[in-house]
């Protein structure tokens, strides 16, 4: 199956751009505001979303990282288990509000995980989500307050996020496997 294109580098940028003056206002500025990418292509996301807010209110916010990993045999199971490798979140979250960043949301079953490691760490006073692209989904209970692109997806599709740190360019393509 060809791949198709669903954002460019420009639609990445806005889409960045956007989610950023969305965290501004929905948190009434970024005084308490934390951003927590989690690994791998939401670390640069995260810090992407920083570098604009700091751009906007002049105030430069903490970034961390969590690498968190899902096992799944294939795309379709219900039993993938996430597994927390590693933390860097180098400052305290305590009545933070913090901002998981993510490339995909589809089961939910990461930003589970994410929220336990979370909360085994600090006291955040509120945890919200902001991803790239929401590709629908859901096994659990869980939606995005930042959403770059609605995309409804079959479960045999795949999303590629590109993006420059990591990947040498900025793109969103969309493939049946
Ligand atoms: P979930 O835990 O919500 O099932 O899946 C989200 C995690 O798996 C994210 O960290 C994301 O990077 C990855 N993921 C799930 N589906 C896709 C996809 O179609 N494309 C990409 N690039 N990542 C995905
Ligand atoms: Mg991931």
């Amino acid at each position: 199956e060809p791949k198709k294109k669903l954002m460019d580098d420009m639609g990445i940028k806005r889409a960045i751009t956007r989610i950023a003056h969305e965290i501004i206002e929905r948190n009434k500025g970024v005084e308490n505001v934390a951003l927590i990418g989690i690994r791998r292509r939401g670390g640069p996301l995260a810090q992407r979303l920083a570098e604009r807010i700091e751009e906007i209110e002049g105030i430069k916010i903490p970034v961390g990282i969590l690498d968190i990993t899902l096992y799944r045999d294939d795309l379709t199971t219900l039993a993938a288990q996430p597994q927390l490798h590693r933390t860097e979140v180098f400052f305290n979250i305590n009545d933070m509000n913090v901002v998981l960043v993510d490339d995909v949301l589809f089961t939910g079953r990461t930003v589970r995980a994410a929220l336990d490691a979370l909360i085994d760490i600090g006291r955040p006073r509120c945890i919200q989500l902001a991803v790239l692209v929401d590709r629908g989904h859901r096994e659990l209970p869980i939606k995005a307050d930042y959403v770059g692109k609605n995309v409804p997806t079959s479960h045999t599709e795949v999303i590629s996020v590109l993006v420059s740190e990591i990947d040498g360019k900025d793109e969103v393509v969309i493939q049946d496997i």
